[in-house]
């Protein structure tokens, strides 16, 4: 196996059974080759950003993984499709999503995987999950950039 790498992936899930699709997700991660769950975010929930439907469901997750940041992606897709994601138009209510956040401390500018995430910094559900696992990550001033955006966590 290759040196393994910490990569931080984001989950979100909005429709049908989102707090178990978004659990289902965690396992099916966990089970990739050469991967390992590190830590697991308690599950949250947001209204919609950017988008529609009902509720979110968000959590972070951070692995070790031997995979490349590409074939990490690639395994999340197939976990996306697997979860009946469709994607009939930009910020569509979906079954599921996951985002590579973070791959140890690489910068990523490739056409299919922009790593740090771009957007990952204006998004409380990414950010507040975050610091619950890997505070050192998060900074103040970045938590309170997002504090008007309203999360709860679902579980103690
Ligand atoms: P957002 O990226 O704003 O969270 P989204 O998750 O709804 O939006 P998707 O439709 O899921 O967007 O993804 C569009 C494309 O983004 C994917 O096909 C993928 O190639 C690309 N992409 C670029 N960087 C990343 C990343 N870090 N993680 C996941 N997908 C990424
Ligand atoms: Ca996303
Ligand atoms: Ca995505």
């Amino acid at each position: 196996m290759r040196e393994s790498v910490i990569a931080t992936i984001g989950l979100g899930a909005n429709l049908g059974d989102a707090p178990a699709t978004v659990r289902a997700a965690i396992a099916a991660i966990a089970a990739l080759p050469q991967t390992a769950l590190v830590r697991a975010s308690r599950l949250y929930s947001s209204a919609p950003v950017d988008s529609s439907g009902p509720d979110y469901v968000n959590a972070v997750v951070q692995v070790g993984t031997g995979l490349s940041a590409p074939a990490l992606l690639a395994q999340l897709q197939n976990i996306e499709t697997a979860a009946g994601r469709e994607r009939p138009y930009r910020n569509a209510p979906r079954t599921l999503d996951l985002d590579v956040l973070l791959y140890g401390d690489a910068q990523i500018s490739s056409p299919p995987l922009t790593v740090p995430h771009p957007r990952m910094w204006q998004r409380a559900f990414v950010l507040r999950p975050l610091a619950e696992i890997a505070p050192a990550l998060v900074s103040p001033a970045a938590l309170t950039a997002v504090q008007d955006q309203m999360l709860h966590a679902l579980e103690n």
